[in-house]
């Protein structure tokens, strides 16, 4: 039985993270295209790298909820059962910080930079700059690492392999707006393997392809997800 989990920023909220497109297209009081862009980050670096240092830097006062922490527990019981992959869009910590290991963060990370001068990334827990130089070849040329609208989410291939292995697929906390994300529950439904699929969110999506809806909080959602599956949360 080959488990996918893909989560988005939804999982999160009830840390105290905001949310995406929640109301308005704004995160945290910003246009999308201003801090999320390759535009973005080109018109005005300065005020980028602000953004994602407020980011970072919250990561200091947020703790993984019970919705993390359940997922990390399925992931430990599901060893024996078949192949785990969780998949998030979140550049938050809070997965591993619960002590998931079968991650993939397919947007990137707020702690980590990438140069873009020599191309190499690393972690990165402070504040960072226009000036500041990059540990490996010393251009002041660092970004954030993460992925902006237009370019390409990492670990595509390996998120593929195993959506088409897939004899579970949950989504949790996600709007399914994002591409190509919002692509996966279709990518599974038609891997012909009869995948079951799985919603959790207080607000679902509508999306066709679910089986099952679990409208709820991700806190009581998971934990809901775990019974279901028969596993417990304690695991
Ligand atoms: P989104 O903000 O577009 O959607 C959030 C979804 O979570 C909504 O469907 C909402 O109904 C649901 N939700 C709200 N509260 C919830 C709860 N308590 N439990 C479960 N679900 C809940 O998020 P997205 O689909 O992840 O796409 C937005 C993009 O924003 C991602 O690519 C991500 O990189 C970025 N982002 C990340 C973070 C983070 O790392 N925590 C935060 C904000 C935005
Ligand atoms: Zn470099």
């Amino acid at each position: 039985m080959n488990l996918v989990v893909l989560t988005g920023a939804g999982i999160s909220a009830e840390s105290g993270i905001s949310t995406f497109r929640a109301a308005d297209g704004l995160w945290e009081n910003h246009r999308i295209e201003d801090v999320a862009s390759p535009e973005g980050f080109m018109r005005d670096p300065a005020l980028v790298h602000h953004f994602y240092n407020l980011r970072r830097a919250q990561l200091h006062e947020v703790v993984p909820n019970k919705a993390h922490q359940a997922l990390a527990a399925l992931e430990r019981a599901w060893r024996g059962r078949g192949a785990f992959l969780l998949v998030t869009q979140n550049v938050d910590d809070l997965h591993e910080r619960a002590g998931s290991r079968a991650l993939r963060h397919m947007h990137g990370e707020l702690r980590r930079l990438l140069c873009t001068a020599c191309g190499e990334t690393g972690p990165w827990h402070d504040d960072a700059g226009v000036d500041t130089p990059c540990p490996d070849c010393g251009a002041e040329a660092m970004r954030p690492d993460i992925v902006w609208f237009g370019e390409i989410p990492h670990h595509m291939d390996e998120i593929m392999e195993a959506l088409g292995q897939a004899d579970l697929f949950c989504a949790i906390g996600t709007s399914g707006v994002v591409y190509p994300a919002a692509g996966f529950a279709a990518q599974a439904r038609r891997n012909g393997r009869n995948c079951v699929l799985y919603e959790i969110n207080p607000t679902p999506t509508g999306g066709r392809y679910f089986d099952h809806v679990i409208a709820a909080p991700a806190s009581e959602g998971v934990p809901e997800l775990l019974c279901r599956l028969g596993v417990g949360a304690d695991s």
